[in-house]
């Protein structure tokens, strides 16, 4: 009955062991583990030498070990795999690991040894990435408040325990309105869905313990199938209306009243920190540098986005009308007839590829292009436990040598948030000998019914290849520091790993590895052909639904808030012309990446500022006239892939492209310009 988290892992690799791991292992261990590094923290600031790298850097990169060990498993399991107990636990644990984390930057002694040792960084002989990681920790203490006078101080650390609680709250009422809610439908209702949607409602209606023979609810894997397919535009209206309004119902899961309180206390921190706004705040330490900047960029791609999605928009209209529909296209309309435009344009059914996307085979796809750019093998390891009976394992080798586990983790159910992410179990690092890294890639895809094989959307094998893109991005770390490990990078440049692998999903030997389902033939040549043509069918709705969220989020940090969240939204919406017929990609009240927590709050922009850099950077195979060129492969792995945080990322970038990134690649790819290579 011992806690696995006050012993030694013997498992393979020291994997955590996720069979003997309960609920109330974690407040006990979490206790421990602050103790200790609260103690290791002490003594680095009590050293009576002078601060040098080895006595105060290298120190803290080695302290927090136990902490490190927990805190990760435990992040998972709460987006992963939670329950009520799990929640409980959460709410209490997120206060305290901020107020822990909050002490330390606001160490003073600490930080004295710290900012010392970056005055004098240029006489202490330190190698490049070491010096790299001085720069980082003096920066991470003064943007996490060290500079501040007592008072300052005091406020700064109430405000960051409050936003740990409040991120909490917000995450989980979306859950619980995710699942809380749930739509019985009938066969009638259900006209128009193809089978993979109707055998995924039908076990919702099982799971639920429903009298009716299918059930959604207002999940993003379960809403899209509805969108995309259901005859009924009751149906459509009535589950879009309860997807758009989650966290906004007006009940105990309402998201309104802690969107105010999160974004005055950014505001308040970041004018504590000496900052215009928080977006100016956060964008200082990122690739962009200004919210002028990331605004550019959005503003650059929003009005072609715009101007096609009306052109779209007529177009849907006009087949809407053909098809009996009077009223006027709503919101609830749009993915429906999109599907239609795309066949009437390109004859291209996106369902016809289907059977031929069996995860398994998308996944397996994703693993041969990491062989042949980075010469991985991936073997499974069925004796390693994952924290799910859904999750896989394998072992990850490179020229004979394990470099990590991956975990695999694909499938939607009660527990597990939405969306697709990848985290990990332990960073690489080679501080101390080799420590290999533990890398997880969750997904939502609904689950077949025993027997039968997982088969994806084109939109969800992209999403494997993305995460999968993170992934070798943690797993391919070569860096001696934990801190600058893996996906340890600014925000905007994050996405060019994960986003730059899905280019490799539509290459020829790729494509010939995904077989029908029953026939176990390739996919036929005229219909990559019309997949090829229809790539851009509906880019301008997904560029206004993206582009319009990011627009939201910098407005959020960027001026003062005035008036409900729901007035907020609106005015935002108005300013930029938003289409009536198109909602936000996430509207405020469930957008998670700005409000679970502050990784991506002043960042979704990031996403678009990382696709110059993937649309630009994939160019560099395309120049050299093989997707698979060994040589530009070879500066893929040494400057992005395997760098982390060793060095400026305008600079890696430059030494693997050659130059600096143009934004043309990226509106070619939406097809809001023309290629350069159709221009006469
Ligand atoms: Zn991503």
């Amino acid at each position: 009955m011992t806690n696995p988290f006050f012993a030694a892992w013997t498992t393979p690799y020291e994997a955590p062991p996720f069979d003997l791991i309960e609920t109330k292992d974690f407040a006990p261990a979490f206790a421990q583990a602050l103790e200790q590094h609260v103690a290791e923290i002490a003594a680095i600031g009590d050293n009576l030498a002078a601060p040098s790298f080895h006595n105060t850097i290298a120190a803290l990169e080695r302290s927090g070990k136990p902490l490190r060990r927990v805190d990760m498993v435990f992040s998972q399991l709460t987006s992963a795999a939670t329950n009520d107990d799990l929640q409980a636990v959460e709410r209490d644990i997120v206060v305290l690991v901020a107020r822990h984390w909050n002490s330390i930057f606001l160490d003073a002694k600490l930080f004295a040894r710290i900012d010392t040792l970056h005055q004098q960084r240029d006489t202490l002989g330190l190698d490049p990435e070491a010096l790299r990681v001085l720069e980082r920790y003096h920066l991470d203490f003064v943007r996490a408040g060290a500079k501040l006078t007592d008072a300052e101080r005091d406020r700064f650390g109430a405000i960051v325990e409050r936003l740990a609680t409040l991120g909490t709250q917000f995450g989980q009422n979306v859950l619980a309105d995710e699942q809380e809610t749930v739509f019985a439908l009938t066969e009638a209702e259900m006209a128009g869905l193809p089978d993979f949607a109707r055998a995924a409602a039908a076990e919702t209606a099982r799971d639920r313990k429903l009298n009716a023979p299918f059930a959604v609810t207002p999940s993003r894997s379960s809403v899209e199938p509805i969108l995309h397919f259901a005859r009924d535009r009751a149906v459509r209206e009535k589950i879009w209306r309860a997807f758009v309004q989650r966290g906004a119902n007006g009940n105990k899961n309402d998201n309104a009243k802690v969107i105010e309180e999160i974004v005055a206390l950014r505001a308040e921190q970041a004018a504590l920190l000496g900052y215009d706004s928080y977006a100016a705040y956060k964008l200082a330490d990122s690739m962009a540098g200004t919210p002028e900047a990331a605004r550019g960029l959005l503003e650059q791609v929003w009005e072609g986005g715009r101007t096609k999605a009306e052109a779209d928009r007529s177009a849907l209209q006009e087949l809407a009308q053909a098809e009996g529909q009077t009223a006027p296209l709503e919101a609830w309309d749009w993915r429906y007839y999109a599907e239609k435009l795309r066949f009437a344009r390109y004859d291209f059914d996106e369902n016809a590829l289907k059977p031929y996307l069996q995860l398994d085979a998308v996944v397996d796809a994703a693993f041969f292009v990491a062989e042949k750019l980075f010469g991985l093998t991936f073997t499974p390891r069925s004796d390693i436990v994952g924290y799910h009976p859904d999750v896989r394992v394998w072992e990850v080798s490179r020229l004979g040598q394990v470099v990590g586990l991956f975990y695999g983790d694909y499938f939607a159910r009660a527990g597990k948030r939405s969306g697709a992410w990848m985290t990990s179990f332990r960073e690489q690092s080679k501080l101390d000998g080799v420590q290999i890294p533990l890398i997880v890639n969750t997904c939502n895809f609904s689950k077949p019914p025993e027997g039968q094989v997982a088969l994806l959307s084109l939109d969800e094998a992209r999403t494997v290849f993305h995460e999968m893109g993170h992934g070798l991005h943690g797993l391919l770390s070569d860096v001696t520091y934990p801190r600058i490990a893996g996906t340890s990078v600014v925000r905007d440049f994050v996405e060019l790993p994960s986003q730059i692998f899905k280019h490799w999903m539509e290459e020829a030997p790729v494509l010939a590895r995904f077989t029908h389902v029953e026939t176990g033939e390739p996919i036929p040549e005229d219909m990559l052909e019309r997949m090829r043509a229809a790539r851009t069918a509906n880019s301008g709705f997904a560029t206004v639904e993206f582009v319009s969220s990011a627009i939201l989020d910098m407005d959020y940090h960027s001026r003062p808030m005035t008036g409900s969240v729901a007035d907020f939204e609106k005015a935002v919406l108005a300013s930029i012309n938003m289409p009536r017929e198109i909602a936000l990609r996430h509207a405020s009240t469930h957008f998670l990446h700005l409000f679970s927590g502050d990784g991506y709050a002043a960042g979704y922009y990031s996403y678009l500022w990382s696709e110059v850099l993937d649309a630009d950077g994939f160019g560099a195979f395309t120049e050299a006239g093989d997707p698979f060129d060994p040589e530009t492969a070879e500066r893929l792995y040494t400057y992005i892939y395997s760098a982390g945080g060793k060095r400026d990322f305008a600079e890696a970038y430059r030494l693997f492209r050659g130059r600096d990134p143009q934004v043309q690649a990226l509106l070619e790819g939406r097809g809001l310009v023309p290629a350069e290579s159709d221009a006469a």
